[in-house]
C-alpha cells in the first residue's frame, strides 16, 4: 500500500483501515465530525440537557454521594472531577493506585482533593498480580497492554459504586478530544474472555484480587439497577488547553507534557513499545482530535510528528526502570521488542459481540 496522510489531520496509512475522499481527508475525519455533531453540546438545547441531567443523577442518589470519579491526576479525569463541583454533585473521587502513577499526578490529585473539598479512597492494586498480569501481556505480543489498568480501573469504580450505593460513575471520555481511534491500535477494554486467557497462558499467579467485570455482569447492572457511566464532558464545549488552563488557575494543577503521561508505564509504553514494536505513534490520534476540535493547526501537528517521542537520555533511564520494575532483563526486553505483534483475537475474545452491542449502546445513550 503506499503511502497516504490526510490532507485535514495528520492520520495516515498507518492505521491500515483508514479511508480517503476524492479531496484526501480522511475516515476519522468524517467520524469526528459525526460523533461531535451527535454529541449534547453541539445541540441547540445544551443547557437544558446537562441541567436535566444533573438534576436526575441528584435526584437518583441514595446515600452518601451522587456520582463516582475516577481520578488520575490527568486533564480530563481532573476536569471532570473540577466541573462536577461546579454542577453542585457530590461525587467520590477514586484514585487507582497500579504503582506506575508519576509524582506529579499524585501532588495533582492531592492539590485537587484540597481545593475542591472531594473525598477520595486510593484503590491500591495487589502490586504482584497486577504485574504478572502485565508481564502475560508482555508475554503474549498483543497491542493493548493498557487493558490491564483500563478494565481494572473500570472494575474498581464499579465495585466501590455499588458498596455506596453510587448509580453514576462520570467518566473523562469525550468525543471532542478522544473520537480518533483506529481500530487495530487498541482492544476491546471489557474483553475479560481475553484477558483471562492470556493471564492463565502467560501467568505464573492466579487472579485473586485484580478487579474484574464481565460485559454481562455491566449489562445486568444497567438494566436492573440503573447503573450508567457518563461521558459529562460531552455535555459542555469542551476545549483541553482551556481546561488545562482552568485547572492551573483555580486548582494549582500541573501538566505533565504528553496525553496520560501521568503514569510513566504509558509514557514508555506510548512513546516508546507503541512506535518500535507495533509502528503506532499514538500522537497522531491526539494531535488530529485537537485539530478537529480547533485546538492545534495541521501545520503544528506536523512539526510536533518530526520531534522524536522520547529524548536519547530520558528513554535509557525510562526502559531501565520498567524493565527492572517489570522483572525483565534488558536482553529480554530487547528480545520482545523485536518479536511480532500478535493479535488480540488470536486469544479467546468475546469483544466482537461485545462491540455489537455497544454499537446499540451508544445510539441510545443521550436518550
Ligand atoms: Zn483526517
Amino acid at each position: 500500500m503506499h503511502y497516504q496522510i490526510c490532507v485535514r489531520c495528520v492520520m495516515d496509512t498507518t492505521d491500515a483501515e483508514i479511508s480517503f475522499d476524492e479531496s484526501g481527508v480522511c475516515s476519522h475525519c468524517k467520524s469526528h465530525e459525526a460523533r461531535v455533531a451527535q454529541a449534547p453540546f453541539s445541540q441547540s438545547d445544551a443547557g437544558e440537557k446537562l441541567a436535566a441531567l444533573v438534576a436526575r443523577i441528584k435526584a437518583r442518589a441514595k446515600g452518601e454521594y451522587d456520582c463516582i470519579i475516577g481520578l488520575s491526576g490527568g486533564v480530563d479525569s481532573s476536569y471532570v472531577a473540577y466541573q462536577a463541583i461546579q454542577l453542585g454533585l457530590k461525587p467520590l473521587a477514586v484514585h487507582f493506585d497500579n504503582g506506575w502513577n508519576s509524582e506529579l499526578a499524585v501532588k495533582n490529585i492531592e492539590r485537587m482533593v484540597k481545593k475542591l473539598n472531594l473525598d477520595l479512597i486510593t484503590y491500591v492494586i495487589d502490586w504482584e498480580e497486577f504485574r504478572d498480569i502485565q508481564r502475560s501481556f508482555f508475554k503474549a505480543n498483543v497491542i493493548d497492554i493498557e487493558m490491564v489498568t483500563d478494565h481494572a480501573i473500570f472494575a474498581a469504580l464499579f465495585k466501590l459504586a455499588k458498596q455506596h450505593k453510587i448509580r453514576y460513575i462520570l467518566s473523562g471520555t469525550n468525543v471532542a478530544t478522544e473520537s480518533i481511534m483506529p481500530k487495530a491500535w487498541q482492544h476491546f477494554k471489557f474483553d475479560l474472555l481475553n484477558l483471562m486467557a492470556i493471564q492463565k497462558k502467560f501467568g505464573q499467579l492466579k487472579v485473586r484480587s485484580y478487579p474484574t467485570i464481565s460485559i454481562w455482569h455491566m449489562a445486568w447492572n444497567k438494566y436492573m439497577s440503573g447503573f450508567q457511566s457518563v461521558p459529562i464532558l460531552n455535555y459542555l464545549p469542551y476545549k483541553k488547553e482551556e481546561a488545562i488552563a482552568t485547572l492551573k488557575a483555580e486548582l494549582g494543577w500541573e501538566y505533565y507534557g504528553g496525553k496520560h503521561y501521568e503514569s510513566l508505564f504509558t509514557k514508555y509504553y506510548q512513546a516508546h513499545i507503541l512506535p518500535k514494536k507495533f509502528g503506532v505513534d499514538k500522537r497522531k490520534v491526539h494531535l488530529s482530535d485537537l485539530i478537529m476540535n480547533g485546538e492545534v493547526t495541521r501545520e503544528l501537528a506536523l512539526k510536533e510528528l518530526e520531534k522524536p517521542p522520547y529524548t536519547e537520555s530520558a528513554l535509557a533511564s525510562d526502559r531501565e526502570y520498567i524493565c527492572k520494575k517489570l522483572g525483565f532483563s534488558q536482553v529480554e526486553h530487547d528480545a520482545y521488542l523485536n518479536a511480532s505483534a500478535v493479535s488480540h483475537f488470536d486469544y479467546p475474545s468475546y469483544a466482537k459481540i461485545a462491540m455489537a452491542l455497544v454499537k446499540i449502546y451508544r445510539k441510545v445513550q443521550y436518550n
